[in-house]
């Protein structure tokens, strides 16, 4: 059997959780198995990383910033297979680029373009554990790129895909996919078996649990995989696959809290055909992920027009929103605010999903800004401060708890 095991940052936090993952992995290898290795930095290391860039200018060369960040997964690859060596294993470790990872050219949120698996099918044929830096690979240019924020979980899908593996385990910190963050609800429950669209929901609302483009290639590549726990790898997981047998009996799945965006309103601009398409269509040219967009019905030929985008891409959104200052009575820009969001599948085919969460949220006195739903969820902003709680609210309210 080939398996692609994926270890995350606390995995890999330490040099002790670093002989574990080597532990774990060798007892694949030793029961014959083939195994190709993905790793992320030690937790914390990429924020170390991204502050020092910070620490000089607010807006880093971002060919650079991919340069540095992508050390961290080096570091542990390396590590790690030194580990294993040690233990008597054959293993090598391989760079994005070694691994024969082309991507775009859109340093810090590269996508994959093309996996030229012939080295590390090579390396297995040899009969080596194949160790892959995460998060990485290397545009038409020859420079470093990199995956967006969680992306080695997109490296172990896309090498599943590209080596056509039988098995792809996520090993992190939580046994599973919860029907909420049980560092945020400690009731909530495993879920044993989830669909790639909701996973897909879940990750993409901010259950940073997988990589939301992770889930996404996984669902066109239809390479399934299972979540687990490296502190109990005996453990199973949650699997995440085509369908689940439940999946029309259960109504909500499970709420996701997002409070990495921030909201921006432009108040006053001119009401005219075309003015949307005009400032969206800057905010695309500068690759800024615009979501969750209202805009309120003109009035005496003024319109107001409210969007979020990642609080990551503020400041670039700033830059560009700055000749609409002379163009609108006012812009407000808010990271202080949450996204808190009901996702399930089973919501299709029933009503009053939605007012249960408006009154949830109304009977804890948490006003809601802005609303977006679609066929299976349902996305509010609210104030930062109130996420917790909207979440724990929520989570008793559709009885996720039972
Ligand atoms: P890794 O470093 O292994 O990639 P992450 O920190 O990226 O791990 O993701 C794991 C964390 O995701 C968990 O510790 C948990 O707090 C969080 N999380 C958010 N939503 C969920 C969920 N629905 N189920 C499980 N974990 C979740
Ligand atoms: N180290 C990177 C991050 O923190 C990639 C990953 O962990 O998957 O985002
Ligand atoms: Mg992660």
């Amino acid at each position: 059997m080939l398996v692609v095991q994926k270890f995350g940052g606390t995995s890999v936090g330490d040099l002790d959780r670093i002989q574990n993952v080597a532990n774990i992995v060798k007892k694949y290898a030793d029961e014959g198995n083939q195994v190709v290795v993905v790793v992320s930095a030690m937790a914390g290391e990429t924020n170390k990383l991204l502050d020092f860039a910070n620490h000089f200018t607010k807006t880093p060369p971002q060919r650079e910033v991919d340069l540095l960040v992508s050390s961290g997964e080096r570091v542990t690859s390396a590590l790690l297979s030194i580990a294993l060596q040690a233990m008597g294993k054959d293993a090598i470790a391989l760079t994005g680029r070694q691994a024969g990872i082309k991507t775009t050219s859109d340093h810090t949120k590269a996508r994959i373009m093309d996996i030229d698996p012939s080295k590390m099918k090579k390396h297995l044929d040899e009969g080596k554990i194949v160790i892959i830096a995460g998060f990485q690979g290397i545009n038409e240019n020859g420079d470093v790129t990199t995956l967006g924020r969680g992306g080695s979980d997109l490296t172990a899908v896309a090498i599943a895909g590209a080596l056509n593996a039988d098995k792809c385990e996520i090993y992190t910190d939580v046994d599973g996919i919860y029907t909420t963050d049980p560092r945020i609800e400690p009731k909530a429950k495993k879920i044993d078996m989830i669909s790639y669209d909701e996973m897909l929901e879940l990750a993409s609302l901010g259950a940073k649990v997988m990589q939301s483009r992770s889930v996404e290639l996984a669902k066109k590549l239809n390479v399934d995989i299972e979540v687990k726990s490296s502190f109990k790898p005996e453990i199973k997981g949650t699997l995440i696959t085509k369908e689940t047998p439940d999946m029309e009996k259960v109504l909500v799945s499970g709420i996701a809290l997002d409070k990495n965006q921030a909201r921006v309103s432009i108040f006053g601009v001119e009401d005219r055909p075309g003015i949307s398409a005009e400032i969206f269509g800057k905010l695309a040219d500068k690759n800024i992920n615009v979501d969750m967009i209202v805009q309120n019905v003109g009035k005496d030929n003024k319109a107001n027009l409210t969007f979020t985008v990642p609080q990551t891409e503020l400041e670039l959104t700033k830059e560009v929103l700055k000749e609409y200052e002379n163009k609108s009575e006012s812009i407000e820009y808010d990271d202080s605010i949450a996204k808190v969001s009901v996702v399930g599948v089973g919501m299709k085919s029933h009503s009053g999903v939605a007012a249960t969460a408006f009154k949830t949220l109304a009977d804890e006195n948490i006003n809601i800004l802005m609303i977006s739903t679609s066929e299976i969820k349902i996305s509010m902003v609210i104030d930062e401060k109130y996420g917790e709680l909207a979440v724990r609210a929520l989570h008793k309210a559709y009885q996720l708890d039972k």
